[in-house]
């Protein structure tokens, strides 16, 4: 088995409210591999934008983590000094947002902010690296000088990818990081993150709400719903042998791309998730599911294993 290079176990985190605790992160466990892209997807308010943040330390207050452990490259990421994490943010692990393309700073040359990236991290690179990590993510490397107004979304958005990349991170964050571009492009991008993924070796954690489009390019797929961890499994095993619901709906409501049938085929999951201040009793989903039955609002599921590393959260698989 690959080894791990994140492991995230038991893991809870609440938002502290003058009406009590709100729980983000519900007892949440799972692994990146070296080497791998875990996809991690769900509806909005599911919790991965809050355990991005958890991982690098960023969460804001009034969120506080209650319980578990992160372990990456064998550190304990909670326990981590200010200086360990600060050489561990972008150098360990970077990111890429979806407004990369709109946080350029539109009057320092695009090598530049490259060039201020190895900079601040006290790490070697001048103008020819800046052009060599420019032309690894397709802008020709004699764009250096090109300042963010000269360049399409797509451009902008590679040289936020160029960024992520400067310093050989291990583990490279995408968080819904082609939203804003057209599907041709964003089709490109993704591709091209995964010929990088597999050359150079990093690990990415890929964020996203479009299920289709992360069946693309992850090798293994996580879904939250509520909170919680719905299931987890290998990409294939999940696009032809999904055991929630909800995972069913997902991929019903994000049809395979490239069919050409999608929106012929595209039906959408009734109802909203839960609000988390006062979630449904037994299984999160229940009010939505339409193979739900009594049983699911009086107890939780448990986590059960149906095959190599493809678990699910639900009553009718435990
Ligand atoms: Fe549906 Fe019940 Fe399974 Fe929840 S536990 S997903 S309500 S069948």
């Amino acid at each position: 088995m690959t080894e791990s290079l994140l492991t995230i176990r038991d893991f809870c985190v609440d938002y502290v409210t003058d009406e009590g605790r709100v729980r983000a992160i519900d007892d949440v466990s799972l692994d990146v591999k070296r080497g791998e892209i875990l996809g991690i997807a769900g509806e909005s308010g599911s919790g991965k934008t809050t355990l991005v943040q958890a991982l690098l330390r960023i969460l804001p207050p009034p969120a506080v983590i209650s319980r578990g452990e992160i372990m990456f490259e064998g550190k304990d990421i909670l326990a981590l000094e200010e200086e360990e994490l600060r050489a561990m943010r972008w150098g360990r692990i970077s990111m890429v947002f979806q407004s990369a393309m709109d946080s350029l700073n539109p009057v320092v040359t695009i090598g530049e902010q490259i060039e201020d990236t190895f900079r601040a991290h006290n790490a070697k690179g001048g103008r020819d690296r800046a052009a060599e990590l420019l032309d690894m993510v397709g802008i020709p490397g004699d764009r250096v000088d090109s300042y963010a107004h000269q360049l399409s979304g797509g451009m902008r958005q590679r040289v936020g990818i160029a960024l992520a990349l400067a310093l050989e991170p291990s583990l490279v964050i995408l968080d819904e990081p082609t939203t804003a571009l057209d599907v041709i492009v964003e089709r490109e991008i993704l591709q091209e993150v995964r010929q990088l993924q597999r050359k150079l070796g990093f690990s990415v954690l890929f964020i996203t709400h479009d299920l289709a489009r992360m069946l693309q390019v992850s090798d293994r797929v996580a879904i939250f719903y509520a909170a919680r961890l719905a299931e987890i499994g290998p990409t294939n095993e999940l696009r032809s042998n999904a055991r929630h619901p909800y995972t069913r709906g997902l991929l019903k409501a994000f049809p395979p791309i490239g069919s050409g049938t999608e929106a012929r085929d595209a039906h959408s999951i009734p109802g909203s998730p839960p609000s988390l201040r006062n979630p449904p009793t037994g299984c999160r989903f229940h009010p939505r599911c339409d193979q739900a039955r009594p049983e699911c609002a009086a107890r939780e599921p448990h986590q059960t294993t149906l095959s190599e590393g493809h678990k699910a959260d639900c009553i009718l698989t435990d």
